[in-house]
């Protein structure tokens, strides 16, 4: 006897043991392997005539044996390859994706990755499966009880094709498993999972003919209609989802189907789908964008990434047209020019899809817009904009004013002419909320869109305007600055003297409770230059320090010597760091802690405050300044609090 892998023995015993997992799936996942093998003989019999057949898949049943058996004419298996296939299993995607998502019972994981084949344990004792593969003279055995490992013996089969014999577990209490040879619940299962494959699937079944008597007659238990060649009258009940969640091994029911059918240059009907979450692996480069495409039920080609543009990679579906021809090699497909028009079809179908949606069930668009918004905004930005108009109207951005999402649509309609679109960018919504910059626009009752992704302000750049409206971001220095006196004008001067280079200096009044905030002159504003930092860096953007004139700590800056000038400045200017999310510089604490004895009488009257004479003289540590050696003093300036003072 040979073991599973340990692998396959975890995963086996997940599968097993997991009480949530509809049990009855099974079925399909047999029939399914036999679609397939099938599948990949009918592809080898269209260069080898010989392997040509009545292409069907066959259940039948011994009651007195209990055992239910899968048969199909498909393409089979070699001893090594029953050995391969089935006594191991690539569990590693199961394993990461449960320690990702933390899911410990087997029934969304079993959906998620079709462990196919095992699920037969679920409701089998053992589980025997023979085969002779296409060009071999011989056929083997595999056997197993799914506990330990497996058998693999010589056997006897007529035909090239497979055979699953599951031999059910005994009832129990409340599990009935005998269910399962009976041919209304078979007949049942094979509709409810099974009716779009696309070869027959037969059964003995029971008739009862004129006079009583009992007969038993072969009947086709699936209709063959592939889903998306059924009128919308012959599908089941959530047939599609069904569809959908098989096919695509995902166990939740997809967010939306688009279905269409096109007569013109090219003809093709499509089925597509909006996953209701992004792929496990959508965020990698294993995922695999792309439809599959039939030309009249036949598969072509499994995944054609030609078929949806990049930034619409999210969308699974089909494609089936009669207009190819079934040789064609993949190579040549992905540069058919049928495959581009059939391409831009789509993408124009899927957009207004979308937009549909977003007008009549807003609730659910922005579901998707939460899922795959970020895709979409990169479909706006890619190709330098390329295709930025297409999809501007489908953006959606947390208004600061209404409290929720709004398009730009909806956004300049509260604007008169000639009034930009103003926007803040920051990691979270929060954070943008708490921004001192935003006080002023409320005030004067003016919305701000939220930029919380890095794209959105490429996008803003890249569209310009929308409607006319010019996008003004709220951290940059432009905007109305109040005309100021001489005496303002000196107080900005000796400000930005303070800041020794690090800042420029403006006056705004865009602040209300805030003296000052951060702003970007310029081409480049802070957000780009951290987008840019993180992605190497390079690029700088022009700071300004905006002040606000009116506020009383501005005010009273006129009135302080150098000392409390500088660490005043210091504190201020890492005050608007903080706000925009950067880190606070070194000197910060020490300024902060000079400022603060100065407003709080100190317990040792024999210690004077210090106050720094100079920028530099700010970055020592403050209270030892009197005591210390010239030696101490000079230590680095650290971010971290001081304990000097005790
Ligand atoms: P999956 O179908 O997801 O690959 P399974 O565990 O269901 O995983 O099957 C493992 C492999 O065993 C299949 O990929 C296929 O190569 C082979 N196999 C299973 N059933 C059959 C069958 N009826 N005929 C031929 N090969 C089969």
């Amino acid at each position: 006897m040979k073991e599973f892998k340990a692998q396959s023995k975890k995963l086996l015993d997940l599968v097993i043991n997991s009480i949530y997992v509809n049990r009855e799936i099974f079925l399909r996942e047999l029939i399914s392997n036999a679609s397939d093998a099938l599948d990949k003989r009918r592809f080898l019999s269209l260069t080898d005539s010989s392997l040509d057949a009545e292409f069907c898949i066959k259940l039948s049943v011994d009651k007195a044996a209990r055992t239910l058996t899968v048969s199909d004419n498909g393409v089979g298996m070699t001893e090594a390859e029953l050995e391969d296939n089935l006594g191991v299993i690539a569990a590693s995607g199961t394993e990461s994706f449960k320690k990702e998502h933390g899911k410990t019972d087997g029934d969304d994981l079993i959906g998620q990755f079709g462990v196919g084949f095992y699920s037969a344990f679920m409701v089998a004792e053992r589980v025997a499966v023979i085969s002779k593969k296409a060009g071999d003279a011989a056929a083997f055995k595999w056997e197993s009880d799914g506990v330990e490992g497996f058998e693999i013996t010589p056997a006897e089969r007529a035909e090239i094709g497979t055979d699953v014999i599951i031999t059910l577990k005994a009832d129990g209490d409340d599990e009935n498993y005998s269910e399962y040879l009976e041919s209304y619940r078979l007949s049942a299962l094979v509709k409810k999972y099974s009716d779009y494959i696309r070869y027959p699937i037969r059964m003995l079944t029971e008739k009862t003919i004129e006079g009583g008597v009992k007969t038993e007659e072969e009947t086709t238990l699936n209709s063959m209609t592939p889903v998306w060649k059924k009128q919308k009258s012959d599908l089941g009940e959530n047939e599609l989802d069904e569809f959908y969640m098989h096919t695509y091994r995902d166990y939740r029911a997809p967010l939306m189907h688009i279905m269409t059918r096109v007569e013109g240059a090219v003809d093709y009907t499509a089925l597509l789908f909006i996953p209701s979450e992004p792929a496990f692996d959508y965020y990698t480069k294993d995922y695999k964008r792309g439809l599959s495409i039939y030309c009249n039920g036949v598969l072509i080609m499994d995944t054609c990434e030609k078929l949806v543009p990049e930034y619409l990679g999210f969308v699974r579906g089909v494609v089936d047209t009669p207009d190819l021809s079934l040789n064609i090699s993949r190579e040549t497909l992905q540069h058919d020019r049928r495959i581009n028009a059939i391409a831009s079809g789509l993408e124009k179908k899927i957009l207004s899809e979308f937009d549909k949606l977003l007008k009549n069930d807003r609730e659910k668009y922005e579901k998707l817009f939460d899922k795959f918004g970020k895709a979409i905004k990169f479909g706006a930005y890619n190709n330098f904009g390329a295709d930025k108009d297409k999809i501007k109207d489908l953006l959606l951005y947390y208004s600061d004013k209404h409290k929720k999402l709004v398009t730009y649509k909806e956004y300049v309609q509260e604007l008169k002419d000639g009034e930009p679109i103003l926007y803040a960018c920051g990691e979270t919504a929060d954070k943008i909320s708490m921004l001192p910059q935003i006080e002023g626009a409320r005030e004067n009752g003016n919305d701000v869109l939220y930029f919380v992704d890095p794209v959105d302000e490429f996008i803003a750049r890249m569209l310009e305007d929308y409607d006319g409206h010019k996008f003004q971001n709220l951290a940059s220095s432009a905007g109305s600055a109040k005309p100021t006196g001489d005496g303002h004008k000196k107080l900005l001067e000796r400000i930005e003297k303070a800041l020794s280079g690090k800042a420029a200096v403006m006056p705004t009044d865009k602040l209300k409770s805030y003296p000052v905030c951060l702003a970007a002159k310029g081409d480049v504003s802070l957000e780009m230059e951290r987008i840019m930092d993180a992605m190497g860096g390079g690029v700088k953007a022009e700071r300004v320090l905006q002040v606000n004139l009116d506020h009383p700590i501005i005010k009273g800056l006129d009135n302080a010597d150098d000392g409390t000038f500088a660490d005043t400045v210091t504190v201020l200017y890492n005050e608007a760091l903080l706000a925009e999310g950067y880190k606070t510089e070194p000197e910060f604490l020490a300024a902060i802690n000079r400022l603060v004895e100065l407003a709080i009488p100190t317990a040792a009257p024999a210690k004077k405050p210090a106050t720094a004479k100079s920028a530099t003289a700010a970055k020592k540590p403050a209270a030892k300044k009197s005591t210390a050696k010239p030696g101490t003093t000079a230590k680095k300036p650290s971010a971290k609090p001081q304990s000097d003072e005790q």
